[in-house]
């Protein structure tokens, strides 16, 4: 079944695009929101689980201090007034990844809300989002549909529950309808969470990985004709897991939603899935109301009513914001807003940062960080933190080059053997014997060897033809396995010949 798409530039000829984003962050808080159970996902199903995370009936929740001050950084980060006193409520609904039969939430009483995140658009704008509310919630578990051909329920002829993720704690941020970004809606949808991203990422409080799952964003959309103030009806694609499918996604529901309103149809309120292979989102369930999830306050667990001396020294300790620090970073490196941002969507600011630290130059930082490094975590699915070399590492080749010991290519081959796991910068120089030939004896007789034996090259160049000197160079690089400074080697040649430069 292919889905009806109008142009995106057609779509935005008559259409306003209208987004909600709603974006869940898992925290990394050593145990669970509502018990002690570890929250390591890397053991043995339902080996972190207990009668409070599995719903026993008599089991009784605690709140975890670490989720609720973890809550508050990001509330306050996102510029939002803390509640005096709030309450967790139960969201009824059934699912057997649930086994309470309800997720302990909150409802009307979030801990934070009525915030803003600016974010800067690739040209340098800064868009203000609003914030809604973030509040504080638990993970579900996790269902594995065995059978089918799809991985789905469909099909499928049994189902394996692990409650190790139940009761995680999520923090869920809700931006308020973010109105006016026009064609630029998918570009500010992803700029947001790419943002989202690093504050939390900044307050320590998350790795906030999408590709593990820990932060996802649900993209609300929807469409009302330019003019018309009433806002049309949304859809919600939900668990997006990457910045590049947030913007797919919400370019798709124009596209689609503005197909089906130019022919005269109606767009259902539903929950969609979003799909990579082609970027497109295909139904899912029909959207439940608020009020068909029967919300009423937790009778289990009490107010968190969080002091104001608490809340003022969260707000006193909060680091400096990811977007003022790039905004420095960018000045001190002397880089433009476009490479900044590519920086940022790489995940390789804290990198480049902790390698000027160790002593690189911040060109030469930035080099092998956007370079070499990112394409290997690219091919081997890895962040770059996750990659087997350290930003001191990486500082320790920058200064092999910078004293001459290494060229370009054999730091390169220094950088693969580090990440290969042959040993540090200078025990990989060793192993694969890989030094540029500095000794002025040893690169001399190189040179003396390779004029004996290219008589013709020889005579060309002495003919005035400089430029063949390159072909000489070659010889004396491949005897040495490219170890010898070819700048050094080309002086050497004109030298030995007589030959002006
Ligand atoms: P739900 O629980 O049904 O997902 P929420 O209020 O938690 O509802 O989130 C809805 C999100 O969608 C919010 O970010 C809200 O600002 C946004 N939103 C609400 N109405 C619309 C609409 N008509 N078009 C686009 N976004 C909308
Ligand atoms: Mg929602
Ligand atoms: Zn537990």
């Amino acid at each position: 079944m292919t889905t009806e798409l109008l142009s995106y530039e057609d779509a935005l000829a008559s259409y306003d695009p209208v987004m909600g984003l709603e974006v869940h962050v898992e925290l990394g808080t050593k145990t669970k929101m509502f018990c002690g159970c570890s929250t390591e996902l890397k053991q043995d199903a339902n080996s972190q689980t207990c009668p409070t995370c599995l719903g026993l009936p008599g089991a009784l929740p605690v709140v975890n201090e670490i989720g609720v001050e973890s809550a508050i950084k990001i509330g306050l980060a996102l510029h939002c007034e803390i509640a005096e006193w709030c309450r967790f409520a139960r969201k009824n609904y059934f699912y057997p990844d649930m086994p309470k039969n309800f997720q302990t939430s909150q409802y009307d009483e979030p801990i934070a809300f009525n915030g803003y995140l600016d974010v800067q658009l690739e040209d340098g704008e800064v868009f203000r989002v609003e914030i809604e509310r973030a509040h504080m919630e638990e993970d579900t578990g996790k269902s594995t549909h065995v059978g089918g051909a799809t991985g789905r329920i469909h099909g499928a002829s049994h189902s394996l529950l692990d409650y190790n993720r139940a009761g995680i704690p999520l923090i869920e941020i809700v931006t308020k309808p973010i109105e006016g970004a026009g064609e630029r809606a998918p570009e500010v949808a992803k700029a947001y969470v790419a943002e989202l991203r690093e504050v939390i990422k900044a307050l320590g409080v998350s790795e906030a990985r999408m590709d593990k799952g820990q932060m996802r964003c649900d993209v609300n959309l929807s469409l009302r004709p330019h003019g018309r103030e009433e806002f049309g009806t949304r859809s919600e694609t939900k668990n997006v897991n990457s910045l590049r499918s947030v913007e797919r996604a919400a370019r798709f529901e124009i596209q689609r939603h503005a197909a089906v309103l130019k022919d005269g149809g109606t767009i259902v309120q539903e929950t969609r899935h979003f799909h990579e292979e082609d970027g497109s989102t295909t139904s899912g369930r029909i959207k439940d109301n608020a009020e068909d999830y029967r919300y009423f306050p937790e009778p289990d667990l009490v107010p968190v009513a969080p002091a104001r001396e608490w809340v003022e020294e969260l707000r006193a300790g909060l680091p400096e914001m990811p977007r003022v620090r790039r905004n420095r970073l960018r000045e001190e490196w002397g880089v433009s807003e476009h490479d900044m941002q590519s920086i940022l969507n790489a995940g390789a600011v804290d990198s480049i940062v902790a390698t000027i630290e160790a002593g690189a130059p911040s060109d030469q930082a930035r080099k092998w960080w956007m370079g070499e490094l990112a394409r290997n975590a690219n091919e081997t699915g890895r962040s770059l933190e996750e990659l087997d070399i350290t930003p001191a590492q990486v500082a320790r080749v920058c200064e092999l080059v910078a004293a001459g010991d290494l060229n370009d290519k054999l730091a390169r081959q220094v950088i693969e053997g580090v990440l290969k796991g042959e040993g540090t910068p200078d025990e990989v120089v060793e192993k694969r014997g890989l030094k540029v030939v500095s000794d002025e004896g040893a690169l001399s007789t190189a040179v003396d060897e390779a004029i004996a034996a290219n008589a013709g090259i020889v005579a060309k160049i002495q003919s005035g033809k400089v430029a063949a000197a390159g072909a000489l160079v070659g010889a004396v690089m491949k005897a040495t396995r490219g170890q010898a400074d070819a700048a050094r080697v080309k002086e050497l040649i004109l030298e030995k010949l007589g030959v002006e430069g």
